[in-house]
């Protein structure tokens, strides 16, 4: 089967992200990225596919050319191919634009048998992409995967999850599905396989190679308009280090439960 991934590098959470108060966007230039978490589960997930049933696996990122260093794990973990979909005129591209712009490059390449997706991004997390993806291509989708079988060449066996439900669904191809976190353990690339995958070309697609015009994308095509961009009330987490013997620290523990409201009645100590 022919699979296509789609992956977001987003900013190293070991970064601090700092925000445009005129666009109210993240500011992304020189950012360090790493590959969106679920992502690696989407791509474990096609290879796993590939490795059943033979085919190839291609990468497709929208994301500034500075990402094309991070996508390169995805060539060391196993990708056949990986595509950046990038030009300055997507700057400031919503979720809907962005869908478009990752539409429009899949099927300039050609519609695969499957596209994959993670579930959400760790840096704005909406989880429309995929859906929007969907609607795009006029295929079907489906979200929160946790389990994905081959039936055949043109069927797939879904099982999503829910909060206290699974749920299984019978696909047919093409389709975009979207997977969670328990799905699969993504592998890690070997440092044999990492430094082979830097000689490796990332292939770039542009507005022009896609036939986009500078109208059709960025801020101004994108329907969502953010309001009012106000900083959140940072989050204060205080630890204590007690002291004392182990019934004296216990006994505390106790009394700061109580004063909260929970653990025995006054009185009934530890003894
Ligand atoms: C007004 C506005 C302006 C914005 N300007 C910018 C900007 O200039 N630059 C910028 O980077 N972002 C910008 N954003 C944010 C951008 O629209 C979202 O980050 C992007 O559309 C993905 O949404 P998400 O992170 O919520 O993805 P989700 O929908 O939560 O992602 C789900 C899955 O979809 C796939 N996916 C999502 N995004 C991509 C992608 N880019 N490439 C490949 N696969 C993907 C991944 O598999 C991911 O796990 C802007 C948003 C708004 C509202």
């Amino acid at each position: 089967v022919n699979i296509y991934v789609v992956v977001k590098p987003v900013p190293d959470p070991k970064t601090k992200l700092t925000y445009d108060p005129e666009q109210k966007t993240v500011i992304r230039a020189g950012l360090a990225t790493v590959i969106n978490p679920p992502d690696k589960n989407a791509l474990e997930t096609g290879l796993r596919l590939r490795e059943q049933s033979g085919g190839r696996v291609t990468v497709f990122s929208l994301a500034p050319p500075s990402a094309g260093e991070s996508l390169k794990e995805t060539l060391a973990m196993g990708a056949d191919e990986v595509y950046l979909v990038s030009d300055p005129v997507f700057a400031g591209s919503d979720t809907l634009i962005t869908a478009l712009i990752l539409a429009r490059a899949i099927s300039a390449i050609g519609v695969p048998d499957l596209v994959l997706a993670g579930d959400r991004t760790t840096d704005s997390g909406t989880s429309h992409v995929p859906a929007q993806l969907g609607e795009w291509l006029g295929l079907p989708h489906l979200a929160n995967a946790c389990e994905i079988v081959l039936r055949d060449q043109k069927n797939l066996a879904v099982k999503t999850s829910l909060d206290e439900v699974f749920i299984s669904y019978r696909v047919t191809l093409p389709a975009v599905v979207s997977v969670t976190r328990r799905i699969n353990r993504p592998r890690l690339a070997t440092l044999l396989e990492m430094v082979r995958s830097r000689s490796k070309p990332v292939t770039l697609l542009d507005a022009a190679a896609l036939n986009l015009s500078p109208e059709q994308t960025g801020l101004n095509a994108s329907p969502t308009k953010p309001g009012r961009l106000l900083p959140a009330r940072p989050v204060v987490k205080e630890g204590t280090i007690m002291s004392g013997t182990v019934g004296e620290m216990a006994q505390e523990i106790l009394n700061r439960l109580q004063s909260l409201g929970y653990g025995p009645k006054a009185g009934g100590g530890l003894g």
